[in-house]
């Protein structure tokens, strides 16, 4: 009578190249780390989003491998429910997300679907562009993100008596994908040559590409005016006590959105089936003015580096003192658009001088509070006087202060930043990293990253001296300093300079080794810049 089900194998292969996600190994901690060095606040979002999205990771990777036994069970994926205000970090931390797991991410206006009518037919087109987006890696597409923005857009209106058919219409198209479905990859026949698609029997036709939605994950955002009322309401119908302690207390302003509950979406205007594909509901806040200060300070601030290096292809280096980014972080307030008011700022205060610095012989710029109030003023004071030695010490205070953030930043996340190598951040050492991190314009991490890539190779060099010579020598730390420190200086490689100052240590110490049986040496940083003074202390010795 019964059918045996037949497991279906849903298996990615190895030889594939999206290898990787078989190693998938990230905690959510780990993730929220990763935010952690971006994302200024939403603690709360930050902890909600990394936790199901790590999830979500692990429990495809566990299905894929499982090879379909758990058919029966099926796979519930988390779909995200975002809601808070606009340039809060929203569409940010998901992007960060998908760049640090590696999944391609695509972003689309829920608002598009209704304004066209053309119920089904975007929203598949947006699942396309992961294909492209993962450039014409199906496997990859398979695990993108979609992201959907202006959700709220899309609920029914109130207003209209019945039910308000086109939006309705978008939220039940949306069902399947959200779930399962396939999408057509549509390829133009010009691009199928060097996509190399084409029957694998030769017979010449196409073969079809289908990207199926079941492992991609959707996130839907918006800012959902009028949903405070909402639960407002149900929480006074429900004649909650703490509800009445939160209204008491006016120091503090409570985010109701963050007591929303599935029903409240449903008087919002979604369908009952639409919110049931969101398990997870994560709320953004408004930023505060510490907080948008803070996203100036953060040394990986895209706004930031984006502005600098705009300075910088004119060889013209930018710094701000503390006061300016507060200042900007106080005007950003005002505007009430988040984080996204920041630039905009920036922007309008530092036009006039990045088209007029360029022709004068000014090579910096420290962005203080008066030029944040007085843009004009004091550049046509520049102008005047571009030799006032005024300017110069505007630019090393900022240097200075900006110099003391990151110093700040990498004491708080060392940490974090530094895993599983017993590399330590030394005043010197943060030094260069600031070096680096000031003469290419990268993110802070970066360039810790890179220091710590050159400090590993040193390592290595030591390892590798010792294949050589059954030598063991071990360089002080002041010695990797200034091995460092040169090879910032010189773009030397690290084993090419290493090879340079150990050659004239080299035939001495396997003299030595054979004389003495000793072969373990600790090589101080003066030792590589007076190999001479060395080889006569030890020869003393
Ligand atoms: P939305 O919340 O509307 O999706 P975004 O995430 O696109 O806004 O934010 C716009 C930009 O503002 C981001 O690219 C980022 O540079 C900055 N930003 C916004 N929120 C934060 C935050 N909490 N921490 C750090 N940067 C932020």
């Amino acid at each position: 009578m019964f059918k045996n089900p037949k497991v279906k194998v849903d298996r990615v292969s190895y030889q594939k190249s999206y290898k990787p996600f078989y190693e998938f190994d990230l905690t959510p901690e780990q993730l929220e780390n990763y935010l952690d060095e971006y994302i200024i606040g939403q603690k709360e979002a930050k902890a909600i989003i990394a936790t199901k999205i790590c999830t979500h990771f692990h429990k495809v990777k566990n299905f894929l491998l499982r090879e379909g036994r758990d058919e029966v069970v099926g796979f519930i994926k988390n779909n995200i429910f975002i809601i808070g205000p606009t340039g809060v970090g929203k569409t940010y931390m998901i992007k960060l997300i998908a760049k640090k797991i590696g999944v391609p991410f695509v972003k689309g206006d829920a608002t598009k679907f209704s304004e066209t009518g053309y119920v089904g037919g975007d929203v598949e087109d947006l699942i396309r562009d992961l294909y492209w987006e993962a450039d014409g890696d199906l496997e990859k597409a398979r695990f993108g993100i979609v992201y959907l923005d202006e959700i709220d857009k899309i609920a029914s209106s109130g207003d209209i008596i019945g039910p308000d058919v086109s939006r309705t219409g978008v939220q039940r198209a949306l069902l399947k994908p959200l779930e399962e479905t396939d999408v057509e990859i549509k390829v133009p026949p010009d691009a199928l040559n060097f996509l190399e698609i084409q029957d694998p029997q030769g017979r010449g036709k196409r073969k079809k590409i289908v990207l199926n939605t079941k492992y991609i994950i959707f996130v839907v955002s918006g800012a959902f005016h009028g949903l405070e009322e909402i639960i407002k309401k149900r929480l006074n119908k429900q004649k909650l006590g703490f509800l009445s302690d939160i209204e008491g207390r006016k120091d503090v302003k409570f985010n109701y959105m963050k007591l929303v509950s599935p029903e409240d979406l449903v008087i919002y205007g979604f369908e009952r089936e639409f919110v049931g594909r969101f398990p997870v509901i994560a709320v953004f806040e408004a930023l505060t003015e510490d907080e948008l200060f803070k996203i100036l300070a953060n040394p990986n601030s895209p706004i930031m580096i984006n502005k600098k290096r705009d300075f910088k292809v004119y060889n013209i280096d930018i710094a701000f003192t503390n006061e300016a980014l507060k200042e900007i972080a106080k005007m950003a307030l005002e505007e009430g658009t988040g984080a996204r008011a920041l630039a905009r700022i920036l922007e309008k205060v530092l036009i006039p001088f990045e088209r007029t610095l360029p022709s004068l012989s000014l090579n910096y710029l420290g962005v203080t509070s008066e030029i944040v109030n007085n843009p004009y003023q004091v550049l046509n004071s520049i102008i005047n006087n571009p030799q006032d030695p005024k300017w110069r010490e505007f630019y090393y205070k900022a240097l200075k202060e900006e110099e003391e953030r990151v110093k700040e930043y990498l004491y708080n996340r060392q940490k974090a930043l530094i895993k599983d190598v017993s590399f330590e951040i030394t005043s010197e050492r943060l030094k260069f990293i600031f070096e680096l991190y000031k003469k290419e314009d990268i993110e802070l991490s970066q360039a810790l990253e890179e220091i710590i890539s050159l400090w590993k190779q040193i390592k290595t060099y030591e390892q590798s001296f010792e294949r050589r010579n059954q030598i063991r020598i071990l360089f002080t730390e002041d010695a990797i300093d200034t091995i460092l420190e040169e090879i910032i200086k010189t773009d030397f490689g690290v084993f090419a300079y290493c090879e340079k100052v150990m050659s004239r240590l080299e035939y001495t110490l396997n003299i030595i080794k054979e004389s003495t049986g000793k072969n373990l040496f600790f090589i101080p940083g003066w030792a590589l810049k007076n190999p001479e003074k060395f080889l006569n202390q030890i020869l003393a010795l």
